[in-house]
């Protein structure tokens, strides 16, 4: 059964400010910066790991992460010639471009597959009206958004900006729109992820970030909306030191072949289509 990995952070970490690196750069976590040097090195851990494809998450973040709006040319030459496996995300800071729509056709046009919002570490509401323009190109061309939902812990994040509700009003106005709702609300919001998944037809929910084995604790009727559920692992996120673990810890949880296969391939190729 092939893996399809929604959420791995292959960034430009020499940008990331130094008090965000130490969270993250901890000993379980000593591979990951010679795994990340290379497109070659990271398909090889893929390979290891049994995972097929990846979205390689990237986000504008310069007061929280150190993340300029440079890391979406970063990560499209990074991802260049082997955009079958790794599928560059960018995004769009209303804040630090002066013209939302013009940047949102320059990174689409450069490759970028899916944007990525991150509410506290952007410090901006899903539901910003500047952000309108970008939801509106993104729905006509396909392409889908992810917002972080649930708190973070890094310093300077904001996280009155935790809570996924105001997806809602997204997921209104703009119905088309391929909508993934990273880390299904954990670990404060998980009803209210789950009811947006649940109400909305373009509202989809990715696990990362969720220990395997908390998924019944965090997401406890995720069998009933399996067609809406993406794998992801969050690697290397701070706690999340296997791409492999996770695998075979989620496949002890006995779901089945059936929700296995949606999850970890089904659901996303459609939304990549
Ligand atoms: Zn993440």
């Amino acid at each position: 059964m092939p893996i399809f990995d929604v959420h791995i952070h292959i960034q430009p970490w020499s940008m990331v400010r130094r008090d965000a690196l130490e969270m993250i750069d901890d000993a379980s976590h000593r591979d990951a910066a010679g795994i990340l040097s290379s497109a070659a090195s990271v398909l090889r851990h893929l390979d290891e790991s049994g995972v097929e494809r990846a979205c390689c998450i990237n986000y504008v973040a310069p007061e929280v992460m150190g993340f300029t709006s440079e890391v979406n040319d970063w990560i499209a030459r990074f991802t260049e010639g082997h955009r079958d496996r790794l599928l560059p995300v960018g995004s769009v800071h209303p804040r630090h471009t002066p013209d939302v729509l013009r940047e949102t056709r320059r990174i689409l046009d450069l490759g970028i597959r899916m944007i990525k919002i991150h509410p506290p570490h952007q410090r901006i509401s899903p539901n910003a009206p500047e952000l309108a323009a970008m939801y509106r190109e993104c729905e006509a061309r396909g392409v889908p958004v992810m917002f972080h939902t649930g708190t973070s812990v890094f310093p300077r994040a904001r996280n009155v900006f935790a809570d996924p509700m105001p997806v809602d009003d997204v997921a209104v106005d703009f119905p088309d729109l391929k909508i993934i709702l990273a880390h299904a609300g954990r670990p404060l919001y998980g009803e209210t992820a789950f009811f947006l998944a649940r109400r909305h037809a373009n509202v989809h929910l990715d696990i990362s970030g969720i220990p395997p084995k908390s998924l019944p604790r965090y997401v406890p009727r995720l069998a009933e909306i399996a067609g809406k559920v993406l794998w992801g692992t969050d690697w290397p996120a701070p706690g999340v030191t296997s791409l492999r673990k996770n695998i075979d810890d989620f496949r002890s949880l006995g779901y089945g072949a059936q929700v296995e296969t949606r999850v970890f391939w089904d659901n996303a190729a459609r939304l990549f289509a």
